[in-house]
């Protein structure tokens, strides 16, 4: 009888709540199927420029799998980092990498048809070798080849929609739009190696409901197929073949976390009011149509941020004009009259669509380059179709417009003059559209928005505070990276500060003003943003139930009494102290 697998443990980011048990699935990174066509000759630069883009996204990969490798025990450390560094070689200069240009010039194929064929023609010169020492390099070359094509594929997890009912995904890595295709149905919950608490795959987890882990070192190594894991997402841990004392344990914190959601949702029908009487609106953020049905009996009064970037995932073309207003009518007609906030594409940084990244490469790669309405205003023509579905769903009920990373006033100017233009043409064509026009609203997420929120103001029919971003790029700190993520603090003055002077500028000019980062969500943070002067939050389906809880709770004017002394603090550390501090008090 073969013992007992050994329980293990490994530490990671607590990314979204909850606890999963269930069967491991790792993520093949395994041979995947590679389309092959033929590109025409003017077509043949821009192929290899997505080889390029593709090369350099690839040694980004391996650099944060290098740092990662940094936390691993020193012997495991060692040879991990040996072998990264191999792959890094041979991703700068190597047969595979020189074959495959040539292949894109000289034979005009695409891309990944390219590195497909020239791996196969690198194991089909070394197989007469019957050389064990060779086998295992050739074994590390088609590991980086197929590393590159899924790069080029973009096609990480698309097998996994078909895993069985419970299955718990152990990846790499997983992107936003990898998350965006998990089926909650079947999967019970994932665990990665990269990634960081504020990313867009932790935001999605959390939207889904499903308990996540994020930046686990050693993950890999240690879970196989068809292993029993349990994934901790309040503690951030991975225990990998739990012991039967474990087990129970974990089974019983389960049943006690689905008992308290159970309770918060009867919380649905009360009204989200202080104990002054003072009523703060709750929203939801939605990043999936899939998520409708728990906003719709979450007891939201609204969508405050409508991420439009689901119908750009996924895919290698733009949806059409008529497929985006269907998707956004659906959602406005199934909200029955309370308002949607349709934010505009925000595609960019960590949020790719392969049909953007072709065109702008490397720019709309990095979270500093052409993302959010910077890209939109690149691509006047996208802009236009998405204002045109936008301004079409508003026929079927009340919708704002909100554009992402503003960062001058100019911006939005620009942006109400192609609104003006597409109404017009709209009119013109006797297209039925909202009436009257929906608000343009800008989101407020990097410092210079934020420290001008004055002028902006000026431009804007509201406000929305994207804390996320606002946080990454005033600490200068990727939210997607789980090595700096210690630095990642919402609570550290500067960003207080920002926000305190952006509610400021929004109730002297009387514009409405929201959060919609994930600040909004947690319960920890709503006594402080309603000091503030903040009455508008909007948040995951799954948050709305703990906040109002809170809402409920809080004395407003005691509230306000706390922020005033919080905001003259400039230590972090005692600024979360006097929060936690209050908090336990109301
Ligand atoms: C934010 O930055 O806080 C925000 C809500 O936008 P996103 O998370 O989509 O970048
Ligand atoms: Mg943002």
């Amino acid at each position: 009888m073969n013992p007992a697998p050994k329980e293990m443990i490994i530490d990671g980011l607590g990314v979204s709540s909850g606890i999963a048990i269930g069967i491991v699935h790792v993520r093949e990174s395994g041979a995947i199927a590679v389309p092959e066509y033929a590109v025409k000759g003017a077509e043949v630069d821009a192929e290899v420029s997505r080889l390029d883009v593709a090369l350099k996204t690839a040694q980004r990969q391996i650099a944060r799998l290098r740092t990662k490798a940094a936390s691993m025990p020193p012997s495991a450390a060692e040879e991990m980092v040996f072998l990264l560094e191999a792959y890094d070689q041979m991703l700068d200069d190597s047969r595979l990498v020189r074959g495959a240009f040539r292949r894109i010039t000289d034979d005009k194929i695409n891309a990944e048809a390219a590195v497909q064929a020239e791996i196969n023609d690198i194991s089909q010169s070394f197989a007469a070798l019957d050389d064990a020492y060779i086998a295992a390099r050739v074994d590390d070359v088609r590991e980086v080849a197929n590393r590159l094509i899924r790069v080029l594929t973009k096609s990480h997890v698309k097998p996994l929609n078909e895993v069985p009912k419970g299955s718990i995904i152990i990846s790499e890595d997983m992107t936003p739009a990898d998350t965006a295709q998990l089926n909650p149905k079947n999967v019970a919950g994932f665990a990665t190696v990269l990634g960081g608490a504020q990313g867009h795959t932790a935001i999605m987890a959390r939207a889904l409901g499903l308990p996540a882990v994020l930046g686990a070192p050693g993950l890999l190594g240690a879970v196989k197929s068809g292993d029993q894991v349990v994934v901790d997402g309040n503690q951030g841990r991975v225990i990998i073949n739990p012991k039967p004392a474990t087990l129970a344990a974990f089974e019983a914190k389960q049943a006690a976390h689905r008992k308290k959601l159970g309770r918060l949702a009867r919380l649905r029908r009360q009204p989200s009011v202080t104990r002054d009487g003072t009523e703060i609106s709750l929203g939801c953020n939605v990043e999936l149509p899939i998520e409708m049905p728990g906003v719709l009996s979450s007891g939201a009064t609204n969508i405050g941020l409508l991420r439009s970037e689901f119908m750009f995932m996924n895919r290698d073309d733009i949806p059409t004009q008529d497929e985006q207003y269907k998707a956004l009518r659906d959602m406005v007609k199934s909200m029955d009259g309370r308002p949607v906030t349709m934010r505009t594409l925000d595609i960019g940084g960590e949020k790719l669509a392969q049909s953007m990244t072709q065109d702008f490469g490397d720019s709309a790669q990095s979270a500093l380059g052409l993302r959010g309405i910077r890209l939109s205003l690149k691509k006047t023509e996208l802009l236009e179709d998405q204002l045109s579905a936008i301004l079409r769903a508003g026929a079927h009920g009340p919708v704002r417009i909100l554009l992402p990373m503003v960062s001058t006033q100019q911006e939005v100017r620009k942006t109400r003059q192609i609104l003006k233009k597409v109404v017009t043409r709209l009119k013109r064509k006797k297209v039925k559209i909202a009436n009257p026009l929906p608000p343009l609203g800008v989101m407020i997420e990097v410092p210079s928005a934020a420290l001008t929120a004055d002028a902006l103001a000026g431009v804007s029919d509201f406000f929305a505070v994207g804390s996320n971003d606002l946080t990454m790029y005033t600490m200068a700190v990727d939210r997607t990276d789980e090595q700096v993520a210690p630095l990642y603090n919402p609570l550290h003055p500067s960003v207080l500060r920002l926000i305190q002077f952006t509610a400021d500028a929004a109730l002297r000019a009387r514009i409405p003003i929201s959060i919609c980062g994930e600040m909004a969500g947690d319960p920890r943070f709503t006594a402080l943003l309603m000091g503030l002067g903040i009455r508008e939050l909007s948040m995951s389906a799954h948050a709305l139930g703990p906040v109002k809880q809170r809402v409920r709770e809080i004395d407003l004017s005691a509230a306000r009494d706390r922020a005033v002394h919080i905001m003259s603090q400039t230590d972090s550390g005692r600024i979360a102290m006097l929060l936690d501090d209050f908090n336990s008090l109301v």
